[in-house]
């Protein structure tokens, strides 16, 4: 179980966090909220566990706001953010990360799954950064806010490692990163700074098959050179920090959060 965040650096911001019901998501959305912020938590396909997270979140002296939307669909990607506008007033924190896998091999991988996960997984990120971009220009910056706003995209390891049977998300998560940095790059006039998460293993239910038996997870822990499958949390708390102020000289890059799996651990043994 996580522990709660030690500090209130978050305090009256507001972010729209996607898919923030679910997994890393559902981790984000509670450090956020721990650190101070309101948190807008966007679900797609089941409205109860956003509401629950909503309340609990509550309990703990944030406001949270539940709001169903698919991110591939641009009306929904601007009603997100107009709805946490309407709600709070503002916008600070944007963290993209809604993402889903339809794995195939590629030779079989048919083209609607193949567009699929591009459309979720990569213009997904595209729309409800523009949208949310477009409000950070409107506000400007605030007096007690050093940027104007601030987009997290989720990314992978798999944005530089290929990774055979999933050529859809591999495609995807590489898009994110030329994505984020062409975007911290035009934005960046603004005050808005644009920065990516690239989580190794994480056990979360994208992934459940390749951790939730021994023999699975074991073969995962050889990927691994720190030796251990990630906790939501290990991503979430990263996540926060590069929300804040503290980090508001990073921008156009991404933070690996991996265990060393970007460490070609194949080369341990001297290869
Ligand atoms: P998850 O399945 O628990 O969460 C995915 C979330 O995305 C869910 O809340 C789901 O409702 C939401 N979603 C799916 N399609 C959507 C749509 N069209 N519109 C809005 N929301 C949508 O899995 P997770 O592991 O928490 O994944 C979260 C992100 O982390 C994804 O982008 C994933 O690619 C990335 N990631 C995960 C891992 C890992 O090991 N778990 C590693 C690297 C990156």
């Amino acid at each position: 179980m996580a522990e709660a965040a030690n500090t209130r650096d978050l305090a009256g911001r507001v972010a729209l966090v996607t898919g923030g019901d679910s997994g890393i998501g559902a981790a984000i959305t509670r450090e956020l909220a721990g650190r101070g912020a309101h948190v807008v938590i966007n679900w797609h396909s089941e409205e109860g566990p956003a509401e629950a997270l909503a309340r609990e979140v509550a309990r703990g002296g944030a406001e949270a706001l539940a709001v169903g939307g698919d991110v591939s669909d641009e009306d929904d990607a601007n009603r997100l953010v107009a709805e946490t506008v309407a709600r709070f007033g503002r916008i600070d924190i944007l963290v993209a990360n809604a993402g889903i896998q339809i794995d195939a091999p590629a030779l079989e991988l048919e083209a609607k799954d193949w567009r699929k996960v591009l459309d979720v997984n990569l213009t997904g990120q595209f729309l409800v950064a523009k949208a949310a971009a477009r409000q950070f220009v409107e506000q400007g910056v605030n007096e007690n806010r050093r940027s104007a706003g601030v987009i997290v995209c989720m990314s992978s390891v798999h944005d530089v490692v290929p990774w055979a049977g999933h050529v859809n998300y591999a495609a995807a998560k590489g898009g994110v990163d030329m994505l984020m940095k062409t975007l911290a790059q035009e934005l960046g006039r603004h005050r808005i700074r644009v920065v990516g998460i690239a989580p190794g293993a994480i056990k979360t239910d994208i992934n459940r098959e390749a951790w939730s038996d021994e023999e699975r997870a074991s073969q995962l822990r050889e990927l691994i050179p720190y030796g251990r499958i990630g906790e939501v949390e290990d991503v979430a708390k990263p996540v926060a920090w590069l929300c804040s102020d503290e980090a508001d000289y990073v921008t156009g890059t991404t933070l690996y959060v991996d265990g060393g799996m970007t460490l070609y651990p194949g080369f341990i043994g001297n290869g």
